[in-house]
């Protein structure tokens, strides 16, 4: 076995590798880019090296300089995660050049799966069924648009070269073909440099299966059954499981047959997988091959009590693989969900920002390998800690959360929990859409296929709600409480003072006091408290209830609201109160009266960028005289533009970046005196 092995990746993949490999004494080196400097996967590897600057490019995308990083650490191997290099095949064989082992299939097994063309001219020839289309070489418009009228409408254009869901075109009829054939080849082109096109037939509410195969180098090839990633929105997957509910013995080791004959018709070494599209009868076609480990990888090795790392490591130490076909058993059910840092309400666009504060579900940790045959019930694969950047040089994922369950109603039992129990407060993201999107009806029935969030969108995207009066009571008790002890800090010695006790104690009259806030979407509470000896009148939306406070251990709340009690947790951020009761997650800010008041004197400085980006346009210039509002620096990121105005009439007395550069969260751009 290999004694030190370098993780050519970032991320919670990285971080994966990491722990399998120091299961196994194998040390690790890491490689990281500028903006991972503090990243976790740099934390948890025995040794780091720089590579270069943020983007990619520079840096997770430079195989000479990963592997050069690898011959001067002594490290034997390379894992490439899976992104990045992991398809590459020059990179494959330019590691054997150095004489490293690349910890994937051989190149020449890449390039055959590489493009989706011939991967399926290839598949045609080992008899793996195919979706009906045309994926030969002819690219003449005319001559494709007759290749679709004969397979017959709708159809989908596929770029040959894509991947992750880009560069595919449904056409619906005759009359929109040349339209799509045209956008589809200059997304093509743009993205993958290569503008051929196959087209295949379209299928109605089709279910994405694939199954995951591994081959070592002494001959043999083993398929560790199916993971159903039907539920997808723009092709991409949400939501993984293992098994596919619904399959039968008979059709699973049909397409495990014919995910095997794929593999050894490339002679595939190591783990890949085989996708395939299935019609709701079961029949299936062979879609494409992934030549490396994917995302969904922990719903596999739940249900099979494997590590496919290890068995990676094995198989690339030349080690025969660990298991016989005969000797692999289905226990249980996993699911797998993609926490990732977007907002599923508009449109899944990317956040980013700082994890200020991260919740991760009670897992317990799941032990891989050892044949263990009772998994743990969650388990959390994440590449960042509380504290770390979601940038915008990578991929918003924040985390996996795999759950396991003695069956698939255990399983949904457990995800929907452990959802509840995440907490996320810096950025947007997905939680609550998942939470939704396990629990409705057609993902709980199982009635799968890829088209699923599009059809149950009125469900998944509900229009907003006003937030829970219980939601609202714990922000206010939260918000007295830390003014009670913020009082109580400062008054000190004279701690039986009545007046330093912010206890709303009042020698005449009893004291009302209105507290404001407002939630995400800009609708605004007052609830208004009266101070009782133990505890406040609540009066919100004309209706009145006593609340008290019932016990507090830091962050966690328990209340009584009228006759129930609300157990919640309050995590304050600045203005921001993120609420977390009943599985759900609230945001309200309070607009508190005193808190701006001094600011016109004080406030300048200098204005800093919200999250890090890149810096598209100036609008001020050194000098300059702006008002309040006046734009004065756009910055772009993760596709959107913010612009940073002037928070008052003043002078910009420094700009301290240009256009093109690329800022940090929290960095100064500007020096800004407010006007006298
Ligand atoms: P990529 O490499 O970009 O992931 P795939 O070929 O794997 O592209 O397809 C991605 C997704 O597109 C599938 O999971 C499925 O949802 C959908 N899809 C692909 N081919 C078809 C088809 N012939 N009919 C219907 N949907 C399809």
């Amino acid at each position: 076995m290999f004694k030190k092995i370098l993780i050519a990746n970032r991320g919670e993949i990285a971080c994966r590798v990491a722990a399998t490999a120091r299961r196994m004494g194998i040390r690790t080196v890491a490689v990281y880019s500028e903006a991972d400097a503090n990243a976790k996967h740099v934390a948890v590897c025995d040794e780091a090296v720089l590579l270069g600057e943020a983007p990619a490019k520079e840096s997770y995308l430079c195989g000479d300089k990963i592997i050069a990083v690898a011959l001067a650490t002594g490290a034997e191997a390379i894992h490439p995660g899976y992104g990045f290099l992991s398809e590459n095949a020059e990179f494959a064989e330019s590691c054997a050049e150095a004489g490293l082992v690349f910890i994937g299939p051989p190149a020449s097994a890449m390039r055959a799966m590489g493009s989706k063309s011939a991967a399926k001219s290839l598949m045609e020839k080992a008899s793996v069924p195919l979706v009906p289309g045309y994926h030969g070489d002819e690219q003449d418009p005319a001559f494709l648009q007759r290749q679709a009228d004969s397979i017959g409408y709708p159809v989908l254009l596929k770029a040959s070269a894509g991947g992750g869901g880009k560069g595919m075109r449904v056409v619906d009829n005759a009359d929109g073909f040349k339209e799509a054939l045209a956008s589809c080849k200059r997304e093509a082109i743009s993205s993958f440099g290569d503008d051929k096109v196959l087209v295949e037939k379209y299928l109605q509410r089709p279910r994405h299966i694939e199954i995951q195969v591994f081959a070592d180098t002494h001959g043999n090839c083993i398929y560790l059954f199916e993971r159903d990633c039907s539920v997808q929105r723009r092709h991409q997957k949400v939501l993984e499981e293992a098994p596919a509910p619904g399959m039968t013995e008979e059709r699973r080791a049909a397409m495990g047959d014919a995910a095997v004959a794929a593999a050894k018709a490339v002679g595939y070494v190591g783990a890949g997988t085989v996708e395939f599209i299935a019609n709701q009868d079961g029949s299936f076609y062979f879609m494409e091959m992934n030549t490396r480990l994917q995302v969904e990888h922990p719903v596999t090795e739940m249900i099979t009590g494997t590590d496919l790392v290890e068995w990676q490591l094995r198989v690339a130490a030349g080690e025969p693989l660990p298991k016989r076909q005969d000797e692999l058993r289905i226990h249980g059910h996993a699911i797998e969900a993609r926490i990732y840092a977007e907002n599923p309400d508009k449109g899944f666009l990317p956040s980013i920002g700082t994890l200020r504060h991260l919740e991760t579900p009670a897992a317990v940790n799941f032990e891989l390998g050892g044949n263990s045959l009772q998994p743990a019930a969650v388990r959390v694969d994440s590449g960042v800690r509380e504290g770390d950047a979601i940038s915008p040089y990578y991929d918003p994922m924040i985390a996996k959360l795999i759950v396991w369950g003695v069956d698939r109603k255990q399983a949904l039992a457990r995800m929907a929990q452990a959802l509840a129990q995440y907490q996320i407060v810096g950025l947007a993201a997905n939680i609550a859409f998942l939470k939704r999107l396990v629990e409705c009806e057609a993902f709980a029935g199982a009635n799968l296929d890829t088209g699923l969030i599009e059809r149950h969108k009125d469900t998944l995207f509900p229009p907003a709600r006003s937030v829970p009066v219980a939601a609202l009571a714990l922000a206010c008790v939260a918000l007295l409480e830390q003014e009670k002890d913020q009082a109580s800090k400062h008054s000190g010695a004279n701690g039986g003072d009545p007046w330093g006790q912010a206890l709303g104690w009042r020698m005449n009259a009893q004291f009302i006091r209105t507290l404001p806030f407002s939630d995400e979407h800009g609708k605004e509470y007052e609830p208004c408290f009266k101070y009782l000896p133990h505890g406040w009148e609540l009066t919100i939306k004309g209706i009145d209830v006593d609340v008290s406070l019932m016990t507090r251990g830091g962050v966690e709340l328990s209340i009584k609201l009228g006759d129930t009690s609300v157990q919640g947790c309050v995590r304050r951020d600045g203005d921001a109160f993120h609420v977390f009761v009943g599985g759900g997650h609230h945001t309200l800010h309070y607009n508190d009266p005193l808190a701006h008041a001094g600011e016109a004197e004080s406030e300048g400085g200098r204005l800093t960028a919200p999250m890090p980006g890149k810096v598209v346009a100036v609008l001020a210039a050194q000098g300059q005289d702006v008002k309040k509002g006046d734009p004065l620096v756009i910055m772009e990121a993760m596709k959107m533009e913010h612009t940073i105005a002037a928070p008052h009439d003043g002078t910009v007395d420094e700009v301290l970046y240009a256009v093109g550069d690329q800022v940090t969260d929290g960095a100064p751009l500007l020096a800004f005196r407010a006007a006298a």
